[in-house]
């Protein structure tokens, strides 16, 4: 049976960062992915990502101030363009939560922002129209990750440092053999000292292999792009939501999910969606057809929030969010078998660490601990 130090399940954004960073500490590493790298099955395919500082709980600050200078280090090492700096608005009515709590946090930890007002908005992106009650903040360093980029991008580099990528070779059994790992496919039977189980919307019914059932769920979430418009419904300017002059947005609802979207990029529209609006779906489903209904609210928001950008709709896809109750990440080792560790239900806003969260999972993986704040993602608390 062939041995390697480490078998990686799953070759999303998570997978394929955790076998770039253990092939280049030198590891042996196997990376088993079901379909091919950057299939548009599951959760880390697309055009764009939103990467931000600007978040409400102080570890995702501290975890997204030290993922932006590693996408940077990937982007040099491999001569790649993956990050694009925009800037970030969030906007929201006084007293909403999550905006309150962003604001709080980015002043606790001394982060730069501006607080805007709606005339301050307005003279700097014209292209919103908001109530007069609300209020912003702009963060800089906000930006676009290319998600098809990325991916391709750890997945080549970790080929490149030595590891083992094999696709459309999904792991049908994991087990855990005295202080190891044995891990079969349709084909082969590999063993390892460790694994790692990246497997995002399929990690449910993988990991009860391994006698543990998190409770995750999974929705199928859905983007669209809308061509620029003017006032009199004919072609918009697209300059006018260019980057540099339109930046990422969320805007954070007090009731029903947040919007978020993005200048154009990537395609010939803006992108617009909504963040856990999507039907629960079973993690083996298929079906991955838009819903006419979603699109429609989707447009509806541009032509009250954004009008400029309400023009036809260009392009949806779908994608998976795997989420867990409290929305955040489970990032550790397996409660019986620590040679296990667990890394990607990312309740829809993993990708911006995930070049981080393979160096962890590789951390985890070579040692059993990391340096990075991963308390809040521990599986002990369900
Ligand atoms: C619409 C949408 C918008 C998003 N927007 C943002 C955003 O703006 N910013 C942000 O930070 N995050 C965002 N996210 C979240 C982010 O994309 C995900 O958190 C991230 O992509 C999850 O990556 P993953 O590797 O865990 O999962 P996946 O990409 O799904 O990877 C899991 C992989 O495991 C493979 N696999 C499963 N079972 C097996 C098996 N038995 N054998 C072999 N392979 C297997 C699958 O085929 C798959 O390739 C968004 C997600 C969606 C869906």
């Amino acid at each position: 049976m062939p041995h390697y130090d480490v078998i990686v399940v799953g070759g999303g954004v998570m997978g394929s960062a955790t076998a770039y960073h253990l092939a280049k500490r030198g590891r042996r590493v196997l990376l088993l992915e079901q379909f091919a790298i950057g299939h548009d099955r599951g959760s880390s395919h697309g055009h764009s990502r939103i990467i931000r500082l600007a978040y409400d709980a102080p570890d995702y600050v501290r975890l997204a101030q030290a993922a932006f200078p590693l996408w940077r280090a990937l982007e040099h090492e491999a001569g790649a363009d993956l990050l694009l700096q925009t800037g970030g608005l969030d906007y929201a009515l006084p007293g909403t939560p999550t905006f309150e709590t962003t604001r709080a946090t980015l002043t606790a930890l001394g982060i730069e922002f501006e607080q805007l007002d709606r005339a301050a908005i307005g003279q700097r992106f014209p292209q919103f129209q908001l109530p007069d009650e609300i209020l912003g903040i702009y963060q800089r360093d906000s930006g676009i990750l290319d998600a098809n980029r990325c991916v391709a991008t750890l997945a080549a580099q970790a080929r490149r440092h030595g590891a083992d990528l094999r696709e459309n070779e999904p792991a049908r059994q994991l087990r855990a053999a005295g202080a190891g790992v044995e891990v079969r496919t349709d084909t082969a039977s590999y063993a390892a000292d460790r694994l790692v189980v990246t497997a995002g919307a399929w990690a449910r019914p993988l990991l009860r292999q391994l006698g543990l059932d998190l409770p995750l769920t999974v929705t199928r979430e859905q983007v669209a792009f809308f061509a620029p418009r003017n006032a009199d419904g004919g072609s918009g300017d697209p300059d006018q939501f260019a980057p540099g002059r339109f930046p990422i947005f969320i805007h954070h609802a007090t009731e029903g999910p947040a919007a978020y979207g993005f200048p154009i990029f990537g395609l010939p529209g803006v992108k617009l969606a909504y963040h856990q609006r999507g039907p629960v779906v079973e993690p083996e489903s298929e079906e991955r057809a838009t819903d006419a209904s979603i699109t429609a609210a989707l447009h509806d928001y541009l032509s009250r929030w954004i009008p400029g950008a309400a023009g036809d709709l260009l392009f949806s896809q779908t994608c998976r969010y795997t989420n867990t109750p409290d929305e955040h990440f489970i990032i550790d080792q397996h409660p019986e078998y620590p040679q296990i560790a667990i890394g990607s239900p990312c309740s829809g806003h993993g990708f911006k660490f995930g070049v981080l969260i393979g160096s962890i999972l590789a951390d985890l993986a070579e040692r059993g601990t990391t340096e990075h704040p991963i308390g809040m993602f521990a599986i002990e608390r369900f």
